[in-house]
């Protein structure tokens, strides 16, 4: 039975044979995949002009609401998934890090989407002002890329590897088609049925291919981008398509990494202990199928052999059998071609010099591997670097000193992660500095966070994912870092009307006088650049005498005249906290009204220094706004604080949560 792909609107099935799925469990084949005959090149045009425009006409905001829908609606029915999933030689462990582990980043992107503007245009740092008059401004944007995403996952992730892709694209107004490794493709397929029966997916957001890519790569442009994980050598093969060398489309790639651990020479016996459940950890999760896991051990030599020990201990207990069993803790690999990849490795690591330190002693029928440790007393041989075992293999090696661990776990080229068990801050200085070059992300384990740790191999939504060099050099998550992978940044140069108008922020220059006070106005009606200019006032010696009692600060720039002669002002001034609660005073509308609660203040800078005998007048002008929930938003004030001479001497950008109309 060829399983059905989703393109341009239904459920079409590709000719052919196919290509079999089965359980790794039993070789039983479930389905099979082709996508020969499909129209993939027109799926291209389709994503783009049917859910391109589908997408930007909902906005940053309200895709967000959708993502967090959606997360909640696969909550509800993710037992269908769960049941399924043990089809994939996964246990309900590995399904847990893959199913919750997806609907999670889902969360996770509905959250970033809070701090987004209502629109498909996110704004940068503050404009530039490029004339002297500031009639000519600059400012940098991202807005949506306009073409599509094809995300080519993974046979091991089938959920997780589909939703950390699919999120951050739908969020920035991009079309996903969703290319699935095809000995999951049957889970990966499930997924994304229910991702369309939520009903939350405008049409065209979301296709999906289940079988190869046929020709799909001749309709990519420089709007496009490919979001690639699996093996370094298809990513290397991929990445020389003319849609990337000469039509500019985008090849970010996670390819297999060969990611160190190194026990510390400064770690004690609990970094030991730690670092080996770790270990122990990295082979069992998934049978040690993870892009991140822990695949070679440096420790210092004298300690090589605790660790290998302790390793063991923890792995010992496991149990290897169908997930569908009581009490399995360890499946089967994924295919029988993935355990073939797995032995040959294993045979060029022990060529390499690598001796069987310990084997599990569970199945080994089928396509079941138990656990093995290897031991290299000489690190030296190449393959011990860069023969990748995708199973639940390590190699322990032995160093001298730290220059000697991290010139070895270098020699990975690029790796996603390494983790490096020490408590000593110099120690991890040292790491820091040899290892940043080299991989993604680095973990320091140790006993004051071994308790807290989501542990080396795990992937978290707001941190980056992906590494340098041989890793593929991609990134992905990262929050707001991978949102913006889908967006393309551009100069905007204009008037500052304009620059409001397109980015839907105060621009200096285009403000407008309020007609009623903006306090009294509900969220709905704040029009961007509306500009409150308050009555003055005058700052006398009591003011100031009167705040040092109320606030007891009596710093001597405030209470001490011969003091604050000597000091930087050359006289008493006024406290910074006090010219602030006077601009407050000014431009606050005291009565009940929309304005709920004062929010928090950023960018807060002062310019010049505020004495007795000086006037204050305060400028609140609407700079932007985020509806928060059905009731409230989010209003950002630009406050100027201005002397007498009309020279700034406080700007700072007010929060204030506002009611919103009812609807
Ligand atoms: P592959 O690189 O063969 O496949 C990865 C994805 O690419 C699959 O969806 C596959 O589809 C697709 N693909 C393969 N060839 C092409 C092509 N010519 N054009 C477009 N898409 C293509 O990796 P595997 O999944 O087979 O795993 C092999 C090895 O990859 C593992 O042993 C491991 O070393 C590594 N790996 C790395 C991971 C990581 O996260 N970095 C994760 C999993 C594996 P299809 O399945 O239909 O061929």
């Amino acid at each position: 039975m060829i399983l059905e792909s989703y393109l341009l609107g239904e459920w079409r099935r590709g000719g052919g044979e196919g290509v079999p799925i089965r359980d790794p469990a039993t070789g039983e084949v479930l389905a099979r995949a082709s996508t020969e005959g499909l129209p993939l090149k027109e799926a291209v045009a389709y994503g783009r002009e049917v859910g391109g425009k589908a997408l930007l006409a909902l906005g940053f905001q309200e895709r967000g609401r959708r993502l967090r829908a959606l997360a909640q609606f696969l909550s509800e029915r993710k037992e269908e998934l769960y049941r399924l999933y043990l089809t994939t030689g996964g246990t309900r462990r590995d399904a847990w890090y893959d199913v919750d582990g997806g609907i999670g980043v889902l969360f996770t992107y509905a959250s970033l989407a809070r701090n987004l503007p209502e629109g498909n245009v996110l704004p940068e740092e503050e404009a530039l002002l490029l004339s002297k008059d500031g009639a000519f401004q600059g400012r940098h944007v991202l807005v949506p890329k306009g073409g599509v995403t094809l995300q080519i996952n993974a046979f091991n992730f089938p959920v997780w590897g589909l939703l950390e892709k699919f999120a951050p694209a739908f969020l920035a107004g991009v079309p996903t088609l969703a290319k699935p490794a095809t000995p999951t493709a049957h889970v990966a397929q499930a997924l994304v049925r229910l991702m369309l029966d939520s009903g939350l997916l405008p049409e065209g957001s979301l296709q999906l291919l289940v079988g190869g890519v046929g020709d799909l790569f001749e309709a990519l442009d420089h709007r496009d981008s490919v979001f690639f994980t699996g093996s370094r050598a298809t990513a290397e093969r991929l990445a020389r398509h003319p849609a990337f060398t000469e039509r500019g489309a985008l090849f970010n790639a996670e390819a297999d990494s060969i990611n160190p651990a190194v026990l510390g020479l400064r770690a004690g016996e609990e970094e030991l202990k730690r670092l080996a459940q770790e270990i122990a950890q990295e082979l069992t999760i998934k049978v040690g199928q993870r892009c991140t896991a822990i695949r070679r051990v440096f420790a210092p030599k004298e300690r090589l052999g605790a660790l290998l020990e302790a390793t063991r201990a923890h792995l010992e207990a496991l149990r290897l059998g169908d997930p569908r069993e009581e009490g399995v803790d360890l499946g089967p690999l994924a295919s029988l071609e993935q355990k073939e990849e797995v032995l040959r490795a294993v045979e060029g690591l022990l060529a390499a010099g690598a001796q069987v330190y310990w084997r599990h002693g569970g199945r080994e029928d089928g396509a079941f591997f138990p656990p093995l440790l290897l031991l290299a007393e000489d690190p030296a041989p190449e393959a011990l670097h860069t023969l990748e075992a995708f199973g639940p293999v390590a190699t322990f090696m032995p160093y001298g000193t730290p220059e000697e661990a991290a010139e070895l776990a270098r020699r990975g080229g690029g790796s996603l992660v390494a983790t490096v068990a020490t408590p000593d801050p110099e120690e991890a200085r040292f790491y820091l500095l040899a290892l940043g070059p080299h991989v993604g992300r680095l973990h320091f384990l140790n006993h004051r966070n071994a308790h807290a740790s989501t542990g080396h191999g795990s992937p978290l939504p707001r941190l980056l994912h992906g590494g340098p060099g041989r890793a593929g050099g991609g990134e992905e998550l990262g929050g707001v870092l991978s949102l913006k992978r889908h967006l393309r940044r551009l100069a905007l140069q204009a008037d500052p009307h304009l620059l409001q108008a397109l980015t839907g922020e105060y621009a200096k220059g285009a403000e407008r006088p309020a007609q009623v006070h903006p306090f009294r106005k509900p969220y709905e009606e704040l029009e961007i650049g509306e500009t409150l200019t308050t009555h003055r006032r005058t700052v006398t010696e009591a003011d100031i005498a009167l705040f040092s009692a109320l606030s007891w600060d009596h710093f001597y720039a405030h209470t001490d005249e011969i003091a604050a002669r000597e000091s930087l002002f050359g006289k008493r001034v006024a406290h910074g906290y006090f010219v602030l609660s006077a601009a407050a005073g000014l431009f606050v509308d005291p009565a009940p009204g929309p304005v709920l609660a004062n929010y928090g203040l950023e960018g807060l800078r002062f310019l010049e220094p505020v004495a007795a005998g000086d006037t204050l007048q305060a400028h609140l002008t609407v700079k932007a706004k985020r509806p928060r929930d059905e009731k409230t938003g989010v209003v950002e004030w630009a406050v100027e604080v201005k002397n007498g001479e009309g020279k700034t001497v406080a700007t700072y950008t007010l929060l204030t949560l506002v009611a919103r109309k009812v609807p």
